[in-house]
């Protein structure tokens, strides 16, 4: 064999083994930094460096948001796949892949439980579910949770992150809107509180219904909120959008949303804002706090026998 017709190896990118443990760190998107997970979890996935908000399951939120266990309503309601639909692949084993890969039924947890104390329905959606779309089991789930809180009469809140309506569900998905808009109504008039937190992504037909009818609409920084998308925009209206279209901040400055608020002090914040709607005073402090605020008077008291010394509230 001639020497030029050798047969060599094709050249490859030789892989680095990593001596990182697989899921011990992760790298933030924003500003590239590494992320023990450990800390991750404890910082409510915020990137301590950059406020970057990643994006949640529906049931860290709950466990985020609730005081301790709480109860789950409706989890056993599936998807019939009414118009029986096919894109890509059937509808029907897009719900089989998502209900193996979530262990949920839909996009939405509903549950009740105690936020600092103040009792609540809870509605929570679940991106990973085909883009946390809303088909009629996650407008059955709100509207049900809307009723409840009627019937219960707590406040309801509802955390969105969603890409709009399910498009496999086509019209049926739409008419879901205004059932849960409806529900929404009888709710207020009841004059029960209902705030919408919006969360990264928010679009399509949930920012066009429940999403932005809450008595208070909070929304997560920077989180992408808008109706259809910028491309759409931009060829129907033939104009160039400003920048950080449909971010919360923008949403913030025209007025569209009430307030942006961080993920860490978003469980005080509901709390207080609660506390105010439905008249109810704020919560009593911990035990433990109690017991310290208790010593530290008794010493107090000791060091100062004085008649006159009167301790102050703290
Ligand atoms: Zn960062």
């Amino acid at each position: 064999m001639a020497w030029f017709k050798k047969t060599r190896k094709p050249i490859t990118a030789q892989e680095k083994v990593s001596r990182v443990p697989e899921g011990l760190w992760i790298k933030c998107p924003a500003c590239a930094r590494a992320i023990y997970n450990k800390d991750h979890v404890e910082s409510l996935q915020v990137c301590q460096k950059c406020g970057h908000h990643f994006r949640m399951s529906a049931a860290e939120r709950l466990r985020m948001l609730l005081d301790g266990p709480w109860t789950e309503h409706d989890a056993g309601l599936r998807s019939t796949d009414p118009l029986q639909f096919t894109d890509t692949k059937p509808y029907r084993s897009r719900l089989d892949a998502s209900i193996a890969a979530t262990g949920l039924n839909d996009a939405i947890i509903v549950a009740t439980g105690a936020l600092d104390g103040v009792p609540v329905v809870l509605a929570s959606m679940e991106y990973a579910f085909i883009g946390g779309s809303m088909g009629v089991v996650v407008g059955e789930k709100i509207t049900r949770a809307a009723e409840l809180a009627l019937a219960t009469n707590v406040p309801l809140i509802v955390v969105s992150c969603s890409g709009g309506a399910r498009m496999m569900e086509g019209a049926l998905s739409l008419m879901q809107m205004a059932k849960i808009s409806a529900a929404l109504g009888r709710l207020d008039r009841a004059g029960l509180p209902y705030i919408s937190v919006l969360t990264d992504p928010t679009t399509g037909g949930v920012t066009a219904s429940f999403a932005m009818l809450g008595d208070l609409n909070i929304a997560e920084p920077k989180a992408l909120i808008g109706f259809a998308g910028p491309r759409v925009i931009e060829q129907t209206i033939r104009q160039k959008l400003p920048a950080g279209f449909q971010r919360s901040e923008f949403l913030l400055d025209k007025g569209f949303i009430d307030a942006i608020v961080d993920r860490r002090e978003l469980k005080a914040t509901l709390s207080r804002t609660l506390r105010v709607m439905i008249g109810m005073p704020p919560p009593k402090p911990s035990a433990m706090a109690t017991a310290e605020a208790q010593a530290e008077l008794s010493a107090e008291l000791s060091a100062e026998p004085s008649p006159e010394s009167t301790p102050t509230d703290g």
